[in-house]
């Protein structure tokens, strides 16, 4: 079976930068990309808030320098998706694709989350051209414009907050008759002129032509249907962490979000480090999320040295 010191599982900005820095400490890693390679960021379009990047950045341009960049200190990264780990074993054992078997000293986990959408073919044809699951990342292009936002926890009144700050109007879309969020959030949103909340609507269909969302159309639980007229329709209906693997293996929160020691990358198994939006419910910033793979390389990197 091969053998490899540091395992990598996850190909976003957590996953690449846990390679670089566990390359450069002569680890050898071994990185999978998982089901979607270079992760969620290749399907932002510009990313304009990544320090470094004066000009914006495509989110896939990022990711292949990420990738490179790791390449060049030697980091092995193979296309394919790790269906199996063992981890009462040492070495841990993980199956890839369903075949192949690997044995790892360490394994980092950067597996990220995965936003939730509707599921709507409308909403799908417009996924990046006016459709988008992430106001913090995309919401600029919309700037002076009028948007919807889908949802009423805490991630959806932040980001109509956030959007209201830039936008001429946000919709916010809400499917009970009141909002989930936490009362200061909530407060804010009813604060702000520029928001208005619908309550019982839900989405029926993304309006557009070739060149992106023109509106969409709401339906409240009367039966009334009402169009309206937006150039971008945002998701925050949730998250859910790509922790399906790791069930009853590593401690999850209950959503599911793998548990790791405070301000460590430390799991609550001994060799398995987890990085990123896997981890992580609440900034899910590239930023972050690579911060956080550097953290992991560094822990992972000093359980390999006391062993
Ligand atoms: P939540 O699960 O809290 O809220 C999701 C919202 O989306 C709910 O209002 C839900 O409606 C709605 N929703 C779900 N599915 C659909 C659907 N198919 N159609 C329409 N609406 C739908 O997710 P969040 O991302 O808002 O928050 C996740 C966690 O992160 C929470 O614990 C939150 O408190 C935390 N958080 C904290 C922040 C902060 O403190 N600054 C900022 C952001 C998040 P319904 O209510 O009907 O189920």
């Amino acid at each position: 079976m091969e053998k490899t010191k540091c395992l990598i599982i996850g190909s976003g900005p957590a996953g690449y930068t846990a390679a670089i820095y566990a390359s450069r400490a002569n680890l050898s890693p071994i990185l999978y990309e998982g089901i979607e390679p270079g992760g969620q960021l290749t399907t932002t379009t510009e990313i304009e808030n990544f320090p470094g990047y004066p000009e914006g950045i495509t989110g896939k341009a990022m990711m292949d320098d990420l990738k490179r960049q790791a390449q060049r200190f030697g980091a092995d990264v193979r296309f394919g998706i790790v269906t199996d780990l063992q981890t009462d074993v040492r070495p841990f054992v993980a199956t890839i694709d369903g075949e192949k078997q690997i044995a790892a000293d360490a394994v980092i986990v950067a597996t990220g989350a995965s936003a939730k959408y509707l599921g709507l073919e409308s909403e799908a044809k417009f996924r990046g051209m006016g459709v988008s699951a992430c106001a913090t990342c995309d919401g600029f292009f919309y700037r002076k414009q009028c948007v919807a936002v889908v949802g009423g926890g805490d991630t959806a009144c932040e980001e109509a907050t956030y959007l209201a700050s830039i936008c001429k109007k946000v919709y916010l879309i809400v499917r009970k008759p009141f909002l989930r969020a936490s009362k200061a959030m909530q407060e804010r949103v009813f604060a702000t002129e520029n928001i208005e909340v619908l309550f019982e609507y839900n989405t029926v269909e993304v309006l557009g032509d070739e060149d992106g969302v023109t509106g969409v159309l709401i339906r409240h639980t009367s039966g009334e249907q009402k169009q309206l007229d937006i150039t971008g329709f945002f998701l925050a209906i949730g998250h859910h962490p790509n922790t399906e693997l790791f069930k009853g293996k590593l401690e999850l929160d209950e959503q599911g979000y793998i548990v790791t020691t405070p301000g460590t990358s430390r799991t609550s198994v001994e060799g398995i480090f987890a990085a990123g939006d896997v981890k992580d419910p609440h900034y899910r910033q590239a930023i972050t999320a690579a911060g956080s793979g550097c953290i992991a390389a560094l822990d992972c990197e000093r359980y390999l040295l006391s062993k």
